[in-house]
């Protein structure tokens, strides 16, 4: 995936390639924004343009965008690409999972115009219910293991495959949601943090109430000398 191609198909060949008969075709896998459901591009984006939206869709705000980029970083899945090429107004690039036909009822493109039907759109849980389904009615045709289901705390795509993933270009991903292990770290920090801050608040109102005090009895001792009362001279 770039700037232009918002999804890709890639080619993996097994290994026997030289052996291969007419039927033993080499795998297409089609990548693109996972849109996962917690989504660390989101997470990372200090200005809120990356949303989360209701329909599964991750989609982004070109007029929120200050170009830091870090949402390129966080990704897993290395997704969102940046028009480097253009000097004036540059944005992030990603499939946006055709937000708005999916709003007004439709499908995304790509499941629209697949003319073998290999991506089916719906609910996520009616999803899992047919990939469990598939999997069990066709015994030795997939790896036992729905991608999506569960990695970095679940995606908006799912996928079967007849070839382990890992060696079909899907990285190993844990199934912590990366965004939920920053905020503990966050946590963690804020929490070594409060010794501290009490200590500075401690400290800062020592000061405030030192100042007080010395202004307050330089106050008195200016008052008792003006009226000619002080002790210590009479
Ligand atoms: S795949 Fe990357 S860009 Fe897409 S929603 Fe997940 S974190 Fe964001
Ligand atoms: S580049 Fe834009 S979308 Fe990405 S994290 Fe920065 S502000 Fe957010």
């Amino acid at each position: 995936m770039d700037e232009t191609s918002y999804t890709v198909v890639n080619k993996y060949y097994p290994e026997n390639i030289g052996t291969l008969t007419w039927r033993e075709r080499p795998t297409f896998v089609k990548f693109q924004c996972m849109h996962c459901n917690d989504p660390s591009c989101v997470s990372a984006c200090i200005v809120g343009a990356l949303t989360k939206e209701r329909n599964g869709a991750v989609i982004y705000d070109a007029k929120k965008c200050i170009g830091c980029r870090y949402c390129m970083i966080a990704c897993p899945f290395q997704v969102p690409a940046y028009e480097y090429k253009k000097a004036l107004a540059p944005e992030v690039r990603k499939c946006t999972f055709c937000f708005e036909y999916v709003e007004d009822g439709g499908l995304p493109a790509c499941a629209q115009v697949c003319p073998r039907e290999v991506m089916t759109f719906g609910k996520k849980k009616d999803l899992l219910k047919l990939a469990e389904w598939k999997m069990k009615n066709n015994p030795g045709k997939y790896v036992d293991h729905i991608y999506g289901e569960k990695e970095v705390g679940g995606t908006s795509w799912l996928y079967l495959a007849s070839e382990p993933f890992e060696t079909i270009g899907f990285p190993k991903l844990s199934h912590d949601a990366p965004p939920r292990l920053t905020e503990k770290i966050q946590h963690s920090l804020f929490q070594y943090f409060a010794a501290p801050i009490i200590l500075y608040t401690f400290l800062g109102g020592v000061m405030m109430a030192t100042g007080f005090m010395k202004n307050g009895k330089k106050k008195t001792e200016d008052i008792a000398s003006e009226r000619g009362d002080n002790h210590e001279s009479s």
